[in-house]
């Protein structure tokens, strides 16, 4: 077993999606395939998103109870920045108020520091 993901394991997960999702073509299936009989990092990775993605689809069969849905839907709201009936919109993320000293600024500074102090 290997104990470091290697080129090979990154380029296998950007395609393990579409893999589990049945999308890939069956040569890139098979090769995914051999990789993880040989590297049981990704063979348990594979195995554990395509149990959630199992999971996640079970999931969405059964309705949600309706406080559980409409807190869900009250917190996207919030998160997504719209603001609620009945209350304040949250403030917008403040910007920073000026950028971080150029380089050239930085060595000015350096050079008006008092010399000779340690
Ligand atoms: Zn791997």
């Amino acid at each position: 077993m290997k104990a470091t993901p290697d080129a090979n394991c990154r380029e296998m997960f950007d395609r393990v999606s579409a893999y589990l999702d049945g999308e890939l073509p069956a040569a890139e299936c098979r090769e995914i395939e051999r990789h993880c009989q040989g590297c049981d990092r990704c063979a348990e990775f594979i195995d554990s998103l395509r149990h959630t993605v199992g999971l996640c689809r079970e999931a969405g069969q059964r309705p949600l109870p309706a406080d559980v849905r409409s807190r869900a839907k009250a917190r996207i709201r919030e998160l997504m920045g719209v603001a609620l009936p009945g209350s304040t919109p949250a403030a917008p993320p403040r910007r920073r108020a000026r950028p971080s000293a150029s380089p050239s600024a930085r060595a000015t500074l350096r050079r008006q520091r008092p010399a000779g102090k340690k």
